[in-house]
Order: structure tokens, then sequence, then C-alpha cells
């Protein structure tokens, strides 16, 4: 058998990527093993742009996780010289006392966030393509913009191997071992490695790997739709058009982008079936398409055009929806990262780093509290 590894990364997507450069940063010799290819696009991480926005509703204890994130993104584009970040402001608007507005409006006033707030005239007059009324409120972020997942995760995979972490892909992992006397040992179709430390970052598919652990992790199928203006082209334009998150009454959640050049993309967050990542399916319905643009008329006509392209994406959803970060409850040389949702992208690049801490030094600085593993235990 080879030599032992200071740690193996399973799952090169988003997070796995973060931590294998994280770990290789810091000397160790790292294995990362990817079942498909760098950037692929049947896991969490595809589909050209994720928002990027610090104003948290879903809850403000993840703000100073995502002002870290910033500090690493703009860190990452230095040291690739790629573009992975561009700020277009964001706006996060809808019915009054809602989740995304008033979730939104707490965050940066706890932690004292640019921002500003528009109440429905203020909104209708600077943005003209939407349509609000008097009730709708909003508030404009301006350092939230778009990130490139496909180049993000390429640039973390470019530094993790320019500092000496092997990646190794098409490479499924069937299982892992503790072992007795410490470390692990991880089994793929090509044989087995044995490591000090393991790192799951499996996605979709975590459940399958940590099935001793009683995790109740759903497997949510999104669809992102790439939509032709119907009118105002201009207004849609990235340097003039923010990332957004509309809450409507009776509806799910919205979010989209300004147009990046292949159509606007817009999508449902949640209502989406539940599905296995081996077996969901990948095509996408008219009728799927025409629920979207129905809501569009209503409130964004101008974007309501057709249908340029729709591709299917997963949301590995915890039942409080928030993430699930921290190591194994019986085997402290594992540790696991996942259930990030349909929120989770923003963060790779602090996850990686928290994932490098609790391998290597057991413990972290950051504040993880709300993402144990731990409340899950059923027994
Ligand atoms: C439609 C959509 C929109 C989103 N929008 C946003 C957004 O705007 N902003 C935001 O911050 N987040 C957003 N997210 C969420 C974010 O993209 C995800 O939370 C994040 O990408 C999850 O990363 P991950 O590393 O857990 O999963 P992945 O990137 O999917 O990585 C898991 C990897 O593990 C590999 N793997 C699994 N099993 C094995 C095995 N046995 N052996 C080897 N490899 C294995 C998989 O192939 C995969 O590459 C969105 C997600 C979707 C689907």
């Amino acid at each position: 058998m080879a030599d032992t590894w200071d740690a193996i990364v399973i799952g090169l997507g988003s997070m796995g990527s973060a931590a294998l450069q994280h770990l290789a940063q810091r000397g160790r010799r790292v294995l990362g093993l990817e079942r498909f290819s760098p950037a692929h696009a049947l896991g969490s991480s595809h589909g050209e742009s994720r928002i990027i926005r610090q104003a948290y509703f879903e809850d403000p204890a993840y703000v100073p996780l995502i002002l870290r994130s910033y500090e690493l993104w703009d860190d990452l584009e230095r040291r690739t010289g790629r573009c992975l970040f561009r700020r277009t402001g964001g706006l996060m608007a809808g019915y009054a006392g809602c989740e995304v507005v008033e979730g939104s409006a707490r965050s940066a006033r706890e932690h004292n966030l640019k921002h500003e707030w528009l109440s429905g005239a203020d909104l209708r007059r600077r943005f003209p393509v939407m349509r609000f009324d008097d009730a709708d409120a909003g508030l404009l972020e301006p350092d939230a913009g778009i990130l490139f997942p496909e180049d993000c995760v390429l640039a973390q995979l470019q530094i993790a191997v320019a500092a000496g972490a092997e990646a190794r892909f098409g490479m499924r992992v069937d299982g892992w071992q503790a072992l007795p006397g410490g470390g692990v040992r991880v089994t793929t179709a090509a044989g087995e490695e044995t490591a000090e430390r393991l790192i799951v970052c499996a996605g979709a598919w975590l459940g399958s790997l940590l099935a001793d652990l009683g995790l109740t992790l759903s497997v949510e199928r999104q669809v992102m739709h790439w939509f032709e203006p119907a009118s105002n082209a201009d207004a849609f334009h990235l340097d003039c058009f923010p990332v957004f998150i509309v809450q409507r009454q009776n509806e799910p959640i919205s979010y989209g982008f300004p147009n990046l050049g292949a159509g606007l993309k817009i999508g449902f967050h949640h209502g989406g079936a539940i599905v296995d990542p081996e077996t969901v399916d990948r095509q996408v319905q008219p009728a799927e398409i025409e629920a979207l643009q129905q809501s569009l008329r209503q409130w964004l006509p101008a974007a309501a055009g057709p249908c340029r392209r729709s591709v299917v994406c997963l949301y590995t959803n915890t039942p409080d929806d928030h993430f699930v970060i921290g190591r194994h409850p019986r085997h402290a040389d594992v540790i696991l990262a996942g259930g990030f949702s349909g929120h989770g992208f923003k963060f790779c690049p602090v996850v990686g780093e928290i994932l490098a801490d609790l391998a290597l030094a057991g413990g972290t600085t950051h504040p993880i509290s709300l993402f144990s593993p731990e409340r899950y235990q059923t027994v």
C-alpha cells in the first residue's frame, strides 16, 4: 500500500476543492478524489453564476463568515489572475414583513453593513422594469454581486495542485473505514488509500457516504432558466442591473442575475422535487418553464421572453436549512461538510479554511456552532 496521506478529501466540487487548496497551502500532503471531471455539471456548483451578498436573511450568524469569504475570494483572484467575482449590487425585495426583506434588514443592522432601504415607491423609481406596489419594500446592498462558479472551482484546484496536492478525477470513492489505531482507509475501484484525516465534501451524495450518521438530508431538484429579454434589453445590462432575490405572496422566492450574454438567468428558490442524485431527471419540462414565465409576467414582464436553456442543479437540504460542518461525532479523524442547500457557494473559501483548521488543529476560531453535526444525532 502507498504511504499514508496527511489528508484525503472526498468530492472536489466547490467545498472539497477549497479544502484541498487550504490544506495544500499549509504544506500538507493531500489527495483529492472526485468521481466526475473538474467543474462538472452534475452536482450543485455549475451554471455560470452564483449570488454573493452580505445582508443575510437566513441568519445574521452567517455574516462574519461571508466577510471572511470576501477577503479570500479577493486573495484567490490575485493568486490566479482569474476574474471570479463581479460587484453588481444586490436587491432583496418583497412584501412587507417577508423573510427576505426583514431578515436582510436585521443582518444589515446587526452587522452595520452598507445598504440602502427602499420603499415601494423607491423601488418603482429605481427599477422601472420591476413591478412593485406600495406595500413592498427592499434593501439594496452595494457590495453584493456575482461569482463565476466553474472558474472559482478551477481556481481553487489550480492553487491546490500548484501547492502540491494530488487531485484524481473519474475516481469514485466506494467507502471508508476508521482504523483502530487512528486514521482512515478509503476504498475506490483503483484500490485503497490511507490518511490521517478524511474530509467528506460529497454534496448531494453526502448522505450515502455517511449513512451511519443518521443525517437527515434531502436532495432537491432545482432548475435554472436563461430567458431572452422580452423588451427593455438594455435595462438588464451587467453595468446597471443588480442580482436580485424577490419574495412575493404565495410563491417560492425568485432569484436572478443581469444578462451575462446568454440571457437572464432566473430561478425559483426551493419548491423542487425531492430526488435521488443517482436517478434525478435532468430533462426540464415545458410546464416548469411556463410556471416561472407566468410569475415573471406579473412582476418582471420584460424578462419573460423565450427560454433559451434550462439546467438542473441539486440542493442538499438539512431540516433546519443550516449547513453541517464539523467532526464526525464518533470518528475524530473524519470531518464533514454538507447541507449547503441553495446558498452555500459564496462560502467556499471560508469553508475550505474551516475544514483545514478542523483537520489540522482539531478546532477553528470561526463561529460554526450553528452547523454542528451533533444536532442531528438521534441516539
Ligand atoms: C440552482 C442553484 C442555485 C444556487 N444559487 C446559489 C447562489 O446564488 N449563491 C450561493 O451562495 N449558493 C448557491 N447555490 C448553492 C451552492 O451552489 C451549493 O451550496 C454548493 O455549490 C454546494 O457545494 P458542495 O461542494 O457541497 O457540492 P458539489 O459542488 O456538488 O460537490 C460535491 C462533489 O462530490 C463529488 N462526489 C460525490 N460522491 C462522491 C464519491 N463517492 N466519490 C468521489 N466524489 C464524489 C461530486 O461528484 C461533486 O463533485 C445554488 C445551488 C443551485 C443548485
